[in-house]
């Protein structure tokens, strides 16, 4: 079969084929569109759109040698709430499930306000079922991880600074209008809520006490937050966003 990938999908494909603008694959044994396009190195989790001879298909389809399959990476704004034909059961809300290998991506998205789970020591297969079962996106740089097959919805993450991987993962899903800076806790994913000043003001640094008067406790672990502890990271990830555009 002739197979072409299309945009960003490039730079993912196997060494050997990459400066290929189509690969010629000799199919030698049943396979689903799903298993060639991974065989080619690309996790099914950064295609957007297959389709064989100009109609779209989905990744159960069984490949044969005289298809001409066309692969296309996802196109933002991805809407993960609506059903397509590769993901057919759409996610009730945006939320993630973080890799180790981008571990600070996580607490920049908790900064801004989304449900991230995050541990830095779980097994890849826990954390797979993990973002499965509690119906999250799961984030990562490891190829194998995201092409396990239970994984449904995940993003290959591509930047290497994590200022510059929020703005990636918020560009790629569309989620500029969704942001909630001081809404959740950095620590451990709790939401925070606003508490008087009058009722935590043992617990605060000289500083923070003389120049901040509006503060918020999280409901899980009891932190304390104020504007000051992280708006300079948050309003760097934003400045970043605002004019960024797809990684090469
Ligand atoms: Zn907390």
């Amino acid at each position: 079969m002739i197979i072409t990938f299309w945009g960003n999908l490039k730079a993912l494909v196997r060494p050997q084929f990459r400066t290929l603008e189509s690969i010629h694959y000799e199919l030698t044994r049943a396979a689903s569109l799903k298993d060639i396009v991974e065989a080619l190195g690309v996790p099914h989790t950064e295609v957007g759109r297959l389709t064989v001879a100009g109609k779209e298909i989905s990744f159960a389809a069984p490949g044969a040698n005289n298809d001409r399959l066309d692969v296309y990476p996802l196109c933002p704004p991805v809407d993960v709430s609506i059903p397509t034909l590769l993901r057919p059961v759409p996610l009730p809300s945006v939320a993630f499930a973080v890799d180790m290998n981008v571990g600070k991506l996580a607490t920049l998205l908790r900064m801004a306000g989304f449900d991230t789970f995050y541990h830095n020591d779980i097994a890849d297969p826990d954390l797979v079922a993990l973002a499965l079962r509690e119906q999250r996106i799961l984030l990562s740089k490891d190829t194998d991880l995201l092409k396990r097959k239970e994984v449904v919805f995940g993003y290959l993450v591509r930047e290497i600074y994590p200022e510059d991987q929020l703005a990636e993962v918020v560009h790629l899903f569309g989620l500029k209008d969704q942001l909630k800076p001081l809404s959740r806790c950095l620590r451990c994913n709790g939401m925070l809520q606003p508490v008087a000043k009058q009722q935590i003001i043992a617990q605060l640094e000289p500083l923070t006490k003389k120049y901040y008067d509006s503060f918020r406790q999280c409901q899980g672990c009891s932190k304390i937050y104020w504007p000051g502890s992280h708006r300079d990271r948050m309003l760097l990830g934003l400045k970043k966003y605002a004019d960024y555009h797809d990684p090469a």
